[in-house]
């Protein structure tokens, strides 16, 4: 069995995860309790987590009113709800489609990756030999790494869970613990690794970062 051959087996697993996490946000974006409550659901609290959306008062005059209810039209928090569940059909329209995954060498910029999506977006997704040297839980999480990645090149490594990654501002600079914590809103909703690890806990209840020996 090639590694893409591997990988292909473990795209169903990928899907549910993806799935998994359209539906936690279905189920916080169409809420119909009162707003205060949305803070408490654990979908929301995992949205928080990843992606740092928070729950700001409603905008208007009419807050007083608007505290009871769920989102209302307009509310930028909800336009994030909304734009971060598009891009997870955009990733499992990526995952759908078996001919993008293709069998490469860990070389170049994908020299210690166990799949990568070419910097220059070729309309590939390739998937190493170190592929084989992971678990099938850090091997389905990839996937779902990658296929964000192959959204568009908007979408980049801002903060890895791990805590590692680059610095949108400065790609020199030294890593630091709490970047993945601490990533701005409008970049964990561009973090590949962010949609990598919502799904992984909405699809399989897991919060913690994967190691390589999973
Ligand atoms: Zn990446």
């Amino acid at each position: 069995m090639t590694p893409r051959e591997k990988a292909l087996t473990n795209i169903p697993e990928a899907k549910k995860w993806v799935g998994a996490a359209v539906t936690a946000l279905n189920f916080v974006i169409g809420f119909n309790g009162k707003r205060s409550e949305i803070d408490n659901l654990p979908h929301f609290k995992a949205l928080k987590t990843h992606f740092h959306v928070s729950l700001g008062p409603p905008p208007g005059v009419v807050d007083r009113l608007l505290r009871l209810l769920p989102f209302v039209d307009g509310d930028p928090t909800l336009a994030i709800l909304k734009d971060i569940r598009f891009n997870y059909f955009s990733i499992l329209g990526a995952l759908a489609r078996d001919s993008i995954f293709i069998d490469a060498p860990a070389e170049g910029e994908g020299a210690k990756a166990t799949a990568f999506v070419p910097q220059r977006r070729d309309g590939t997704l390739r998937i190493t030999p170190l592929y084989m040297n992971v678990g099938q839980l850090n091997q389905t999480l990839v996937l779902v790494h990658e296929s964000a990645h192959f959204i568009g090149d908007a979408f980049q490594d801002f903060a890895y869970r791990d805590r590692t990654g680059i610095d949108p501002n400065d790609p020199t600079k030294e890593v630091e613990p709490r970047k993945y914590i601490d990533l701005p809103v409008q970049f964990a909703i561009r973090n590949a690794d962010s949609y990598a690890y919502f799904a992984v806990q909405m699809g399989k209840g897991i919060d913690r970062i994967l190691g390589q020996e999973e």
